[in-house]
């Protein structure tokens, strides 16, 4: 029987509910196609901090590189915000996490699903049918350049540096054209190259690359032009591939397009480990009262055993079983209507496991 070994790191907040659903539904995968999937828990971000003083124990980052993929519920919270930056459990862990397992492409789909096209702000003509992926650049530019803060004549001066090479770049964008390949062939690279210079490179790099792949479309779009476009028209896009900060704020604007940031799910790869997670954060808000919708975490593990494992056919079960969910009546808080009948967390992840 094939074996798995998967760190499972629930984290803060709701991480600690929405996790334990997600391992449902993969024992239930396991035992419907015959594999093993062997679950080893650590400590991330500020349980860990609690536990040990630090954000990324050692034990923790040796247990996930030791691994064959990472399932994450979400870092930080209220308790820890007033720690010095460096030490806050997102940073600490988070960044520690991706650079030690070497992630450097962040895999964001953002699909509408029929059920739930009135939950989006958005018109449902607008958003109904939207399926697509951004590929977002996750280990240089900004987040990651050198930063230098110091006292001048009038106060203080700060900077960030945006660093890209063209390695790094061509390396995301390879990613890119390959999943086009496999979807509706339309890549969309986004950049500023009318104002950066690392955005000239990047265009330049994606540009010279995408010659290696004729059967898909490339289109370039400034981030300001794609801001607006998620907004106006966002079923033109197939795959959007972007650098770091970009993506970090475009692939939240396109959680909106979808209702819930409780819908989607992320995957982060690049090294031999790859780590998945829900889009969102630890909620502090709803945590400890089975308000969380666990079904991004859900979809996450169903993305593991698409990109970490090569299980297809059961990546696509559990999706299946998502949208049949959805087609019913059953909501968490975050998805609620009038008429539809509200369920806890774990009232969620069972009518899941029930569909598989
Ligand atoms: P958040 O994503 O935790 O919450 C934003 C809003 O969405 C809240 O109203 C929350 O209740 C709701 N929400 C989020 N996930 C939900 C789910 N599964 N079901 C239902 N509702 C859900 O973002 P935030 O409030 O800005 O951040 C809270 C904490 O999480 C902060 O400490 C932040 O730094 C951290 N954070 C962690 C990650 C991560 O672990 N990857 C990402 C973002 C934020």
């Amino acid at each position: 029987m094939p074996k798995y070994s998967i760190a499972v790191i629930p984290g803060d907040g709701i991480g600690v509910e929405i996790v334990p659903e997600a391992l449902k539904v993969l024992e239930k995968i396991g035992a419907r196609f015959n594999h093993q999937f062997e679950f080893r828990p650590g400590l991330v971000g500020g349980a860990a901090i609690d536990a040990t003083g630090k954000a990324l124990p050692d034990e923790t980052l040796a247990l996930c590189q030791g691994s064959d993929a990472v399932l994450l519920g979400a870092v930080g919270g209220p308790k820890w915000d007033t720690l010095p930056a460096p030490e806050r459990p997102e940073v600490a862990s988070l960044l520690a996490l991706r650079k030690g397992l070497g992630l450097y492409a962040n895999i964001r789909p953002a699909v509408v699903y029929p059920a739930l096209v009135q939950a989006s702000t958005l018109k449902p003509e607008v958003v109904s049918g939207v399926d697509l992926v951004v590929f977002r650049e996750l280990t240089g530019g900004i987040y990651f350049g050198e930063k230098k803060r110091e006292k001048t004549a009038d106060g203080e001066l700060a900077q960030d540096n945006l660093v890209y090479t063209t390695r790094e770049i061509e390396r995301i964008a390879r990613l890119a054209f390959e999943a086009a390949r496999k979807r509706r062939k339309k890549v969309t690279s986004v950049d500023k190259a009318n104002v950066l210079e690392s955005s000239r490179l990047w265009r330049e790099t994606v540009t010279r690359l995408s010659a290696e792949y004729p059967d898909v479309t490339l289109e370039h779009m400034y981030v300001d032009n794609c801001a607006m476009q998620l907004i106006r028209w966002p079923k033109q896009f197939d795959v959007v591939v972007t650098e770091n900060m970009f993506g970090d704020i475009l692939t939240d604007e396109a959680a909106m397009l979808t209702g819930s940031i409780g819908m989607l799910p992320s995957a982060s790869i690049g090294g031999r480990v790859g780590m998945y997670e829900p889009s969102h954060g630890s909620a502090p808000d709803i945590a400890g009262q089975q308000k969380a919708n666990p079904l991004a975490t859900i979809l996450s593990a169903a993305m593991m055993l698409r990109y970490s494992f090569g299980l297809e056919e059961e990546a696509q079960v559990i999706e299946k079983a998502v949208v049949e969910v959805l087609n019913g009546d059953s909501r968490t808080g975050d998805l609620m209507e009038p008429g539809k009948k509200l369920v806890t967390t774990a009232e969620m992840g069972e009518l899941v496991v029930a569909r598989l």
